[in-house]
């Protein structure tokens, strides 16, 4: 059995309070969510904090609602309420489907918004026991020197593996980050890094308090592919999300598309607005799409499947979230 290191648990009623722990514990405290991710991590011995500063139950950080032009989600909103949401469903359906395949019903109740999008980034080499990394002599994202993916180099390259951000990227989303030195709204776009061993702008005093969807962007047609092993449960092998603004004669004016479960933050694919401007959602554009995806994406072995059939699978799942655009 594995078992969870010593920590203290904190239960702040508000953020201020939650900042502040973090803060007076600065480089011995997380924050805990859910727990569905930073829990098993922490059997795994991949953190180790002292102080849990527990978020669930902060008033603050809960609530769906549309406000001066926007959505705001609370980050401890569960993954549950977000897929279940009258507003998240009207307005973003995509991201209602999004929240809904994240893991199995079990783990979407306990995890939440706020924690899917700081979720840790994942490789085979990674999330396993410390027995398990100790026998390959560990790796650099945690006690040791080298990366077994790449072999060479000092860079980490785990995969983004959380299945609701390509989605808020294409919906032109925002976070809103407060921590010691204030308060600070980072669009989804420029939220993440390419760095597997911290993969976001969020300090480590930050709590991550809401999400922000523009109206406007319900307007457009979104949609979303996944490819995992098991559909019930498993993390994604590959996340595709795709969006596109068509004019009511059926012309496209702009269209984009993010994959992830790549490299260490989700990829925005290159010249698919310039491709599909001033055209039909028809299967030519779709297939010129799809191969565009496929030149450009090339999975990593940061994941248990063989890295040549995700790249495979890239077009697939591509072609797929696009029909469905043009279904919508
Ligand atoms: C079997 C299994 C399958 C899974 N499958 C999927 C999947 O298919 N897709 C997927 O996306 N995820 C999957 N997950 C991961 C996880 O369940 C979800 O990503 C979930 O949304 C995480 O949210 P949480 O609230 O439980 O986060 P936690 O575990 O509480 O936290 C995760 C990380 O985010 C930080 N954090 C949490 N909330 C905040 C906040 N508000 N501000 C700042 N930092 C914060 C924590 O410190 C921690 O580092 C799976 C997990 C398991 C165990
Ligand atoms: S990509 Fe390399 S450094 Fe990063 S977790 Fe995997 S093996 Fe470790």
């Amino acid at each position: 059995m594995l078992r969870l290191p010593p920590y203290r648990y904190h239960r702040p009623a508000t953020v201020d309070d939650a900042v502040a722990l973090l803060e007076r514990h600065a480089g011995d405290a997380m924050v805990v969510a859910g727990g569905t991710d930073l829990l098993p991590n922490m059997k795994h011995r991949l953190f180790e904090p002292g102080h849990l500063v527990a978020l669930k139950g902060i008033g603050e950080l809960r609530g769906i609602r549309e406000e001066d032009g926007r959505l705001r989600i609370g980050a401890a909103e569960s993954l549950t309420s977000v897929a279940g949401d009258p507003l998240v469903r009207g307005r973003f359906p995509a991201l209602a489907e999004a929240a809904a395949h994240v893991a199995g019903p079990q783990l979407r109740n306990m995890g939440t918004l706020g924690g899917n999008v700081c979720l840790d980034t994942r490789c085979t080499y990674y999330n396993q026991t410390a027995f398990w990394r100790e026998a390959l002599g560990f790796c650099l994202k945690k006690d040791g020197t080298v990366c077994h993916v790449t072999k060479v180099g000092k860079k980490c390259v785990a995969a983004h593996s959380a299945d609701t951000p390509p989605v808020l990227m294409v919906l032109d989303a925002s976070v809103v980050l407060v921590g010691p030195r204030g308060t600070r709204e980072v669009p989804v776009r420029d939220f993440f890094l390419a760095d597997g061993i911290v993969n976001t702008r969020r300090e480590a005093d930050e709590i991550l308090t809401e999400v922000r969807l523009p109206l406007a962007a319900a307007r457009r047609r979104t949609a979303y592919a996944k490819l995992r092993q098991r559909k019930a449960i498993d993390f994604p092998l590959l996340t595709v999300a795709v969006s596109a603004d068509v004019d009511d004669g059926g012309t496209v004016r702009s269209l984009e598309g993010v994959v992830t479960g790549l490299g260490s933050r989700p990829r925005e694919l290159a010249g698919w607005s310039e491709a599909a401007t001033g055209r039909r959602l028809d299967d030519e554009l779709l297939d010129e799409l799809a191969e565009r995806a496929h030149k450009q994406c090339h999975p990593l072995e940061n994941v248990i499947v063989d890295a040549e059939w995700r790249r495979a699978m890239v077009p697939v799942y591509v072609r797929r979230a696009l029909e469905r655009l043009s279904d919508a």
